[in-house]
């Protein structure tokens, strides 16, 4: 399924999940920004949950390079297997040299470290294995938990409530590419062949097909804004 539909499903199931579980509600946003004197912070906290549920939406396709994520992280290293190991390297080799004389270095560093290890992943993994299975989202889950905590700890007040947005369009996208021909293994375990075969609903399209770049993605912009419509 191509990254654009993804994004437009993780935001259409964050909509109907937002009005569900009102305390992290997406859609009671519109109202907010319609009362006058609305804090920023409101609105930096809306637009960071729509980057969660948009980074999770594309999260799980990490694993092949060339797809919107890869590139948008990665840049040029993110386009083959190679260039990413080669330049995940390059970073993670760069990360442990930096001079600690000017104050945005931790932040640096820390940026090298982790686009670095994005870039390895996406060289070793194989597509649609350890990221599309359930095993994969909880040690995604717990990378990002721990990612949040941090942010927390450096002030950002509403971290905590990114997390159900990036899992919402994470659960999302492995949904969304069981109903693809190629499918998923949703019980994968890295070594363990059995598991890895691929599995996927009974109705299913191909992505790139009319269907995934029309019929679903405009289907799923239009119940977003049906969402925000009906519940507003
Ligand atoms: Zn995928």
């Amino acid at each position: 399924m191509t990254g654009k539909t993804h994004v437009a499903i993780g935001f259409a199931v964050a909509v109907a999940g937002g009005h569900l579980m009102q305390p992290i509600s997406l859609e009671t946003y519109p109202n907010l920004l319609l009362q006058e004197g609305v804090p920023s912070s409101v609105l930096i906290q809306l637009l960071a949950m729509a980057v969660a549920v948009w980074v999770g939406s594309m999260a799980p396709d990490l694993d092949q390079p060339g797809s919107t994520l890869s590139r948008d992280i990665g840049g040029p290293l993110g386009r083959t297997k190679t260039t990413a190991f080669v330049g995940g390297l390059i970073l993670l080799y760069l990360a442990t040299r930096l001079p600690a004389t000017l104050s945005f270095m931790p932040y640096l560093r820390w940026g090298f470290l982790v686009v670095g290890g994005i870039l390895i992943m996406m060289a070793i993994l194989k597509h649609r294995g350890l990221t599309h299975s359930l095993l994969g989202m909880g040690l995604v889950c717990i990378a990002v938990h721990w990612g949040l905590l941090v942010l927390l700890a450096e002030g950002v007040s509403f971290a905590n409530s990114l997390f159900l947005p990036f899992l919402i369009g994470y659960g999302a996208h492995l949904v969304a590419d069981g109903f693809t021909k190629s499918g998923i293994a949703p019980l994968y375990l890295p070594f363990v062949p059995m598991t890895q075969k691929h599995w996927h609903f009974p109705i299913y399209i191909r992505t790139g097909s009319y269907v995934d770049r029309v019929v679903l993605r405009f289907g799923a912009m239009f119940l977003i804004i049906v969402g925000f419509v009906y519940w507003a």
